[in-house]
């Protein structure tokens, strides 16, 4: 296999983190601190999980006159969703806020960190999606995840789908990075398992497709590494909860997001997004459906992943495309091809003499 460089120059970490059990409760002082007189109040963004928790606000630091919205995670980010937020936390004069807080999952963390970047920026999300695009600091923004696996914590981008144009992309910046991150172990302890499990493994399948790829950067590589090593101490674990295995998922899921940054995913991700666009499955559950079919593609990872599911009893969704019709088929094929450059990491730039249509929907039929 020849070695491809990624490009990948100049790479933004995160600005600070704080880890432990407990750190959570460091953020009320947090936000306090980025108060001003100029700026008084700060933007809470919560997973709507927490909805019926009152006290979450409060114990993150929010006051009554700061702006608390509950991000609904039935379905991830839409360019036309961040928008119609953002409208709204202009109208109710949050403008220019002290400091957003982003309190959940991958969908509330990149929701968090497009809303920070369009309220410096103006205009809409769609404008923003593609790479270096976005042209000043968006608002400071503090991340804290309460489930482990995305790796949304230290990207560079926020995913959304624009829905008149199919295009799932994010907002790829240096200031799309979170500013502070909080990774709280404790905050993972009531995570519903089959949802533990699935978004855990997309920073173990980030990882063995970027260490399976072409487009190679060393220090990706390392972090890719120390991040399967962590998923396999979680998932081959007894049990993937205890107090131990959920910090090292936290420490997977960061470090993952840190890889990312670095490189490129492969055969696994293009066929996942593909499931999200055209039938609306969330992006961790399709990515454990793809891997499943795709053990021709990742025959250790897959065996694997087999051993993971079963020792930890999770479900995985059957049948998602049992009844195919001629246009869900080409929906599906253009929404896996779209995405040349992980597929060229994975299978070369001639990706289609192996990846034909035929295949492609063999594959989905396997899922
Ligand atoms: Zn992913």
């Amino acid at each position: 296999m020849t070695i491809l460089d990624t490009g990948v120059k100049i790479v933004r970490n995160v600005g600070r983190f704080t880890f432990g059990d407990g750190a959570v409760s460091g953020v009320a002082d947090l936000v306090a601190s980025k108060r001003s007189a100029e700026t008084p109040h700060a933007i809470f963004l919560i997973d709507d999980y927490f909805k019926n928790e009152y006290y979450t606000a409060s114990s993150l630091g929010a006051k009554p006159t700061d702006a608390v919205h509950f991000v609904s995670t039935v379905n991830e980010p839409t360019t036309q969703s961040i928008d119609e937020l953002v409208a709204v936390l202009q109208k109710s004069g949050h403008k220019t806020p002290a400091t957003i807080v982003g309190f959940g999952g991958g969908i509330t963390l990149d929701t968090a960190k497009a809303v920070s970047n369009l309220l410096t920026n103006g205009g809409l999300a769609a404008e923003y999606q593609g790479w270096d695009l976005v042209r000043v600091p968006g608002v400071h923004k503090i991340g804290v995840p309460t489930i482990s696996g995305t790796g949304s914590e230290a990207t560079r981008t926020c995913v959304m789908t624009n829905i008149e144009t199919g295009l799932k992309l994010g907002m790829n910046s240096d200031f799309t990075v979170f500013d502070h991150v909080v990774l709280d172990p404790s905050l993972t302890r009531t995570v519903p398992r089959n949802q533990y499990f699935f978004t855990g493994m997309d920073a173990y399948i980030h990882c063995i497709e970027a260490l399976a790829g072409s487009y190679r950067n060393a220090i990706g590589d390392a972090y890719s590494r120390e991040t399967v090593n962590l998923c396999r101490n979680v998932f081959l674990s007894n049990d993937m909860m205890a107090d131990e295995r959920r910090s090292d998922l936290m420490v997977a899921s960061y470090l993952g997001g840190c890889a990312i940054a670095t490189s490129y995913v492969g055969v696994i991700h293009p066929f996942s997004a593909a499931l999200s666009v055209v039938f609306g499955l969330h992006h961790c559950v399709a990515n454990c459906i793809v891997l499943d079919a795709l053990g021709e593609f990742y025959p250790e990872a897959h065996t694997e992943f087999r051993k993971m599911i079963e020792l930890q009893k999770v479900e995985l969704p059957r049948g998602v495309c049992a009844n195919l019709t001629d246009d869900l088929r080409a929906a599906l094929i253009a929404a896996t091809i779209k995405h040349e450059k992980p597929l060229t990491n994975a299978l070369g730039s001639n990706f289609r003499a192996t990846l034909t249509d035929t295949r492609i929907i063999s594959l989905f039929e396997k899922m």
